[in-house]
């Protein structure tokens, strides 16, 4: 059975202060559970020190990006490779990446290869807009957000992998997914990774979803077979409400 994966992404809230205040109390009310695996995804600046902090059979911390050359004149751009050994995890093509910061295809497909390459786990992010669910294109965008996301991914290199459901429109808006409408998407993954990598590959990758999760409407996802877990924002920012997430995935 794949284990639940829950995993908070703080994206640029909570500074160093904040940030080892929060994980401290973090460490103090989790017990490490069997069946779930919890991430959180703090801002870069603060990722070593809690690297240092982070009891890591509790919890794993995760990146919010990376770049994908390993060194160079790159001025601002902190590479997976320096990541390496600091977070487990990396999230890439996180919507809000690919919309405000301009993240292209090819960008995000390299992400995906240069975290492979420096032992981070992936967690691809895909979902379609408001205007491509409206026009009934769901199925293709995330067809052609897998193929070209895992273009460079090989069968043996796929385990590695998480992939996020998370449609745009769902995203920091309270207009969460309908739970039915999230099972169709996590089958139409399954059925292209299947595609792509054939049924066991298929059957064994992890799938979450995020998009407007709270503690009122979590259970509802967790409940959906073949969903893995969920990629929480806002709600993960109130320790009550993740920790409240955390153990009805526990639970569920
Ligand atoms: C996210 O940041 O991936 C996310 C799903 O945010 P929110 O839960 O706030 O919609």
């Amino acid at each position: 059975m794949r284990k639940k994966l829950i995993i908070g992404n703080w994206k640029m809230n909570l500074n160093m202060q904040e940030a080892s205040l929060y994980l401290h109390k973090l460490m103090e009310v989790l017990k490490p559970r069997r069946d779930v695996e919890v991430v959180v995804a703090p801002t870069t600046l603060t990722l070593q020190s809690l690297s240092l902090q982070i009891n890591r059979r509790i919890a794993k911390l995760a990146a919010q990006n990376c770049y994908w050359r390993d060194h160079g004149a790159y001025t601002g751009e902190v590479p997976a490779a320096h990541l390496r050994g600091i977070a487990d995890y990396v999230l890439i093509g996180h919507s809000e990446r690919r919309y405000i910061f301009i993240e292209s295809d090819k960008d995000i497909r390299l992400k995906v290869q240069a975290a492979i390459r420096n032992r981070l786990q992936p967690i691809l992010c895909i979902g379609e807009t408001a205007q491509e669910r409206a026009l009934g294109e769901t199925r293709d965008v995330l067809a052609d957000q897998l193929t070209s996301g895992l273009a460079n991914v090989t069968a043996e290199e796929l385990d590695k992998v998480v992939i996020a459901y998370e449609p745009i429109w769902a995203i920091g808006t309270g207009d969460n997914a309908k739970p039915v409408d999230v099972k169709k998407a996590t089958q139409m993954i399954r059925q292209h990774v299947a595609h792509l990598y054939g049924k066991k590959a298929a059957e064994e990758v992890r799938i979450l979803y995020g998009g407007s999760i709270t503690v009122d409407n979590a259970a509802d996802y967790l409940a959906i077979s073949g969903l893995d877990g969920l990629l929480v924002g806002a709600a993960s920012l109130d320790i009550h409400q993740f920790t409240e997430i955390i153990e009805k995935a526990h639970k569920g």
